[in-house]
């Protein structure tokens, strides 16, 4: 296994800097091993200030950081690679050691990974990691909390997780990763107490190399996957792979030539958001079938005898619960599926943008770069920006829970007007 931070790509400056908190960590342990400084604020920060943790961005170690970049750009990653160089027994990450190990196969038991699966992690959820956050890490080294899009905290959640990272326990870490630090996205008190790592958009170069080194794809696909993914390492490895993927791509692309009218704008409405619920239901499927199944083995279904209507009642609650988590899934994927699909036609009229320009820089999409082309001579700079916009405002407004279908037949007929 190479080092644990060699799939963070393009982002030499994080690497360095959780690097060095990880030394300091690693130094704090030690000094609490001869029982000098028991604990990380005292050994790790100078200044006692209320943002103790944030007193010195350069070096040292903090309890709280948030990690933030744009979807892509490996935020999850680093959270995890760095938890792995904080479990790390020999280094600062050396992708050997039982530690390193374990962290980033998902097994190490002083490590969890918040995955919210719904739209929103709810305090229940928070309260009860909190409370596992605080015991004694029984690897002897860490308590690591990785929440991945903290943004997705309900305000009481927000506050719960709030109060730890106030009054942190001496061995706990927590990690969370957001698009950015606006307000929007993470309250300012929890941002106050954090130290932050901005991870930037990778190069199309950067993961075109990590597709081909790790993933051991041609190199020619790499880089078309890469450029067309738009730096989203994950987006860029699916397409490189997955057929289907590629297929729904296509489609997507094919809808600005498609708009030839009204109904051909409500057609093309109807098609995207049907594309993104059928990806959506391919993609929960699975997980929710195995999930019911177990909860039934779990209840014993089927059962008879004494107890057995109490334990139906009880059962039918349970169930209800797990559909309800369900279906707050299935709306996420259907989001997230319909935002990729924008995200690829906001490239093209980007590339239609850039044409317009005559601006000296690679298209995004290269195998829709001569349709981009007619698209820049009719529509001229202006037109191409207007379209550009008429996406993004798309997105924005479905991210401001506009009803999916609304906001785009919006869209394609703003894109069909000009
Ligand atoms: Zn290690």
């Amino acid at each position: 296994m190479p080092d644990v931070f060699a799939d963070l790509v393009g982002q030499d400056e994080a690497v360095t800097e959780l690097r060095r908190a990880a030394a300091a960590a690693a130094a704090v342990l030690r000094a609490a091993a001869t029982d000098r400084t028991p604990a990380l604020v005292a050994a790790g920060e100078a200044d006692p200030a209320p943002a103790a943790g944030t007193s010195d961005p350069a070096s040292g170690m903090t309890h709280a950081w948030i990690f933030t970049g744009p979807p892509g750009s490996g935020r999850s990653v680093a959270a995890r690679a760095f938890a792995a160089a904080l479990q790390c027994a020999y280094g600062t990450g050396c992708g050997e050691c039982p530690g390193c190990h374990t962290t980033m196969g998902g097994t190490n038991a002083d490590v969890r990974m918040v995955v919210p699966e719904g739209l929103s992690i709810g305090v229940g959820e928070m309260r009860a990691l909190v409370l596992r956050a605080a015991s004694t890490p029984s690897g002897g080294r860490w308590q690591v909390v990785v929440i991945e899009d903290a943004d997705r905290l309900t305000e009481a959640a927000g506050n719960a997780l709030l109060k730890a990272i106030e009054e942190p326990p001496p061995r706990t870490v927590f990690l969370l990763c957001a698009p950015s630090t606006h307000p929007d996205d993470i309250s300012v008190t929890i941002r106050s107490r954090c130290r932050v790592v901005p991870l930037r958009q990778p190069p199309a170069t950067a993961v075109a190399e990590v597709l081909v080194r790790r993933d051991g794809i041609a190199p020619d696909v790499a880089q078309w996957a890469a450029a067309a993914a738009q730096g989203h390492v994950g987006r860029a490895r699916r397409l490189a792979r997955d057929p289907e993927a590629r297929k729904r791509r296509e489609a997507v692309l094919a809808v600005p030539r498609r708009l030839t009218g009204v109904g051909a704008a409500f057609d093309a409405a109807s098609a995207l958001i049907e594309a993104a619920e059928a990806e959506a239901e391919a993609s929960v499927a699975e997980a929710d079938a195995a999930e019911r199944a177990a909860l039934e083995t779990a209840l014993g279904a089927g059962g008879t005898g004494r107890g057995a209507a109490g334990a139906i009642r009880g059962a039918a609650g349970q169930l209800k619960e797990l559909e309800k988590r369900q279906k707050s899934r299935a709306t996420r994927a259907q989001r997230d599926a319909l935002d990729r699909a924008l995200v690829d036609l906001a490239g093209f009229y980007r590339d239609a943008l850039t044409m317009a320009l005559r601006a000296p820089v690679d298209p995004v999409h290269t195998d829709t770069a001569a349709l981009a082309d007619a698209g820049a001579q009719k529509w001229d700079a202006e037109g191409s920006l207007r379209r550009l916009e008429a996406v993004l405002a798309c997105r924005a407004a479905i991210d401001a829970n506009v009803k999916p279908r609304i906001a785009v037949e919006a869209m394609m007929l703003a894109l069909w007007k000009g």
